[in-house]
């Protein structure tokens, strides 16, 4: 992080206790967890347990329900950390952070009672929010009018789920999860979608297979399952058939923390160009003494320094929505960064020649978690569709 981003003695504090965390507990098992062939063994708990033990899980939550209280932007400050260690990593409390929020603006006091309580006091409790199905992935970003398949009827008491969601993040490790389903099938999803809390382990509720991924590799995405899922009314979060209006609402950083993930696998290339060309030398001279390189090397740092701004002028606007909010910082500044990030990714492999091509380099596997987010919480050309239909023509 540019010390120039830095705007408090407490943001300095929390930052370097997450700098030693990611030294101490992510960077020295990363490569191997990332190697594991079968895709559940590259997560770890030990790596969750020892975040617990610095407050770092739970320090989005206010400090009457156990955690810190830190603003958007530390958040996006304290995630793009991570992500310099490891981005799967980043993306497990990245999630939690965010949905433990959303929580504590959402939930009405029994429904916090019965989840943030227990989800504070358990040092293995992480979360998950659940929209996508397979028939449906842009379609509820945009959102698109085409309901959802996951469906939960109105029966006595409660509700009756049946269906499944997939490439859920953390859903085969967390205890809570946020289920998006079409309560009102006659409804396009912004008028017949309601929002259920449901904890692991819940009768008709069941994980299904884990992806493999091609990167982000240290966090788990799994299938979900509903099969005559019974749901009791007082699990209901918000008003029924509004929850895709109502919690957008809870949300507005939810984009920039995906961006601050990104951005920090855009500064670990950016690192690993930096140091390369410092020392490598061909045509008798360093990599960097070359102009080619010089500038390409400035224009990395460029759209990093650009990307970070844009994810720092979200957050703050989005803690501070009563000076304006502008609903495209909910949606653009992840298409910037992973962008950023896809471009500083090539030319890192560049920049390193064959050597970048050779695992023992390590760019290979950043290169790998530099895709993620072209996909990941929206396909870029769909948040530019969605940010387009927020302009007035
Ligand atoms: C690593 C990872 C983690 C994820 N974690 C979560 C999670 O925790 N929770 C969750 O709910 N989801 C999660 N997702 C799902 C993610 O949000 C979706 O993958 C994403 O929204 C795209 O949906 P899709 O994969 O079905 O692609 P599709 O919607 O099938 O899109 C395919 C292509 O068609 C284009 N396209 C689609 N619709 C339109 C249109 N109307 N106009 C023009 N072009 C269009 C898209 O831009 C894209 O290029 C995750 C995905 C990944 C990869």
């Amino acid at each position: 992080m540019d010390e120039i981003f830095i705007q408090s003695e407490e943001q300095r504090a929390i930052l370097e206790s997450v700098r030693r965390y990611v030294e101490e507990e992510v960077t020295p098992r990363a490569a191997e967890l990332d190697a594991e062939t079968d895709p559940e063994a590259a997560f770890s708990w030990e790596i969750v347990e020892a975040a617990d033990r610095m407050g770092l899980r739970t320090m989005s939550l206010s400090e009457e329900l156990g955690g810190m209280g830190i603003d958007s932007t530390t958040t996006a400050m304290v995630v793009e950390e991570l992500a310099r260690g490891d981005l799967g990593i980043s993306v497990v409390f990245a999630q939690t952070l965010k949905i433990a929020a959303i929580m504590e603006k959402a939930f009405n006091d029994d429904q916090i009672q019965r989840s943030l309580v227990p989800f504070v006091e358990d040092p293995r409790a992480v979360l998950s929010i659940c929209i996508t199905e397979p028939d449906s992935g842009s379609n509820g970003v945009l959102p698109h009018s085409t309901p959802l398949k996951t469906r939960a009827e109105k029966v006595d008491g409660g509700w009756l789920a049946n269906g499944m969601k997939h490439f859920i993040s953390n859903s085969n490790r967390s205890r809570f999860f946020m289920v998006f389903m079409q309560t009102d099938p006659s409804k396009p999803m912004t008028e017949g979608v309601s929002c259920f809390l449901l904890e692991r382990g819940h009768p008709g509720f069941t994980v299904g297979r884990v992806h493999d991924k091609m990167g982000e590799r240290l966090a788990n995405n799994s299938e979900l399952f509903f099969t005559d899922c019974f749901i009791p009314d007082e699990n209901l979060v918000g008003e029924p058939n509004q929850a895709m209006k109502t919690l957008g609402a809870f949300m507005p950083s939810s984009n920039a923390y995906a961006a601050a993930s990104i951005l920090g696998v855009a500064v670990a290339l950016y690192e690993k160009s930096l140091d390369w060309a410092q020392t490598r030398v061909q045509g008798g001279k360093r990599l960097i003494e070359h102009d080619g390189i010089r500038a390409q090397i400035a224009e990395m740092k460029m759209l990093i320094d650009a990307s970070r701004a844009y994810v720092h002028l979200a957050t703050t606007c989005s803690d501070n929505q009563e000076d304006g909010w502008d609903p495209t910082l909910g949606a653009l500044p992840k298409a910037m960064a992973s962008q950023a990030a896809w471009k500083i990714a090539t030319w890192t492999l560049e920049i390193h020649g064959g050597h970048g091509y050779m695992k023992e380099a390590g760019v290979e596997k950043l290169v790998r978690d530099a895709a993620a987010f072209l996909h990941s919480d929206g396909v870029n050309r769909t948040l530019f569709l969605r940010s387009a239909n927020f302009l007035e023509w």
